[in-house]
């Protein structure tokens, strides 16, 4: 049985989901499908990753042969930095929503804080690789969500790759009419992000983990790169429960009350990362594994490094 995260609207939200970011359009939909036969109820998409038509289909499957109903499931999307004008976020939403076939979201976020040059471009750049900024400001993108939700077309908003400045400014901002229910960052042993989650979790937002195992098929990966899943003091915890390297690494936020959203398109890996409720890792291991941080990031949009709104200069 998995377990929830409550958010400020008192939905629950099952605290692992299924990522589908660099899942495959040809291999997602049978890792949505396996998926929900062993459990998931929360889904991770965004527009950027290109696959959401093919994780709708995967999800309409078992919706029609009765496996599960709709509001059963908690489906995420992400509205793209190409897409922050507030006048482009309604069509952007629906656009993700006939993508997904759905006719609302559980939680739309705004991917990153950075808006960039509106196109088909989704990733706009100069002749030195670096992100052409829009000319908007993530207050006025939040009012386009804020719309949404009036319109019935999501149930909640929130952030993503947002720090806690960022957030402040959306708190403060005047005639804020719905607050962020959720940020989700990167975090796994060396990404702690300590200061980040506190300060989300003291004001009622909650924190979902991206890249918990490390993102090992992220398309930059360096061989010098840290490696989460072949670490060995991580393998060694992991010995001790009889558990893999990757439930240690799941299991690790769930016991900070954090959703978790690792990615797989391999059914042995699906089912393996699910089982992480039957088994607790002691305070001392946590404390341990809290202590392998070293502030390394799998996604740092360094293409963005230069973005008035780039959100990695921050403490946090
Ligand atoms: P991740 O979940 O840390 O790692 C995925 C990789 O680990 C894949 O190569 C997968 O391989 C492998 N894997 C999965 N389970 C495994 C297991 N039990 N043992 C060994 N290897 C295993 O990486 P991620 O995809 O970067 O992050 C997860 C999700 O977070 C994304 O898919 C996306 O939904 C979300 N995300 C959001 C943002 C954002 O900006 N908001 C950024 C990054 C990610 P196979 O698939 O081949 O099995």
């Amino acid at each position: 049985m998995s377990k929830f995260v409550e958010l400020s609207t008192k939905t629950k939200v099952p605290i692992v989901g299924l990522g589908t970011w660099k899942s495959l359009p040809g291999q997602v939909a049978a890792a949505v499908k396996k998926a929900i036969d062993v459990g998931y109820r929360h889904f991770d998409c965004a527009h950027v990753y290109q696959n959401q038509d093919e994780v709708g289909s995967g999800i309409q499957e078992k919706i029609k042969s009765g496996v599960v109903k709709r509001e059963d499931l908690f489906v995420v999307s992400k509205l793209w930095c190409t897409f922050h004008e507030k006048s482009m976020v309604k069509g952007a939403c629906k656009s993700t929503l006939a993508a997904l076939k759905l006719d609302y979201l559980d939680l739309y976020l705004v991917h990153w804080p950075i808006g960039f040059k509106a196109g088909d471009n989704m990733f706009p750049s100069d002749e030195k690789g670096m992100a052409i900024p829009s000319n908007t400001n993530f207050l006025d993108t939040w009012e386009g969500m804020e719309e949404l939700v009036d319109a019935g077309l999501v149930k909640a908003i929130g952030v993503s790759n947002f720090n806690h400045e960022q957030i402040e400014k959306i708190l403060n901002k005047p005639g804020l009419k719905y607050k962020p229910v959720n940020n989700q960052i990167e975090c796994h042993p060396y990404l702690t992000q300590e200061k980040l989650i506190n300060y989300c979790q003291s004001k009622g937002i909650t924190v979902t983990a991206y890249s918990p195992l490390g993102s090992p098929d992220r398309p930059w990966a360096k061989p010098e790169d840290p490696s989460l899943l072949n670490d060995p003091k991580i393998k060694e915890i992991a010995n001790k429960h009889n558990k893999t390297a990757a439930q240690v690494l799941i299991r690790f936020h769930i016991q900070r009350n954090v959703i978790v959203i690792p990615k797989s398109v391999t059914p042995a890996r699906i089912e393996e990362n699910f089982k992480v409720f039957d088994f607790e890792l002691s305070k001392q291991e946590m404390e341990t594994i809290l202590g392998f941080n070293r502030n390394w990031r799998v996604c740092a949009m360094g293409m963005a490094v230069n973005h008035k709104d780039y959100p990695f200069k921050a403490d946090y």
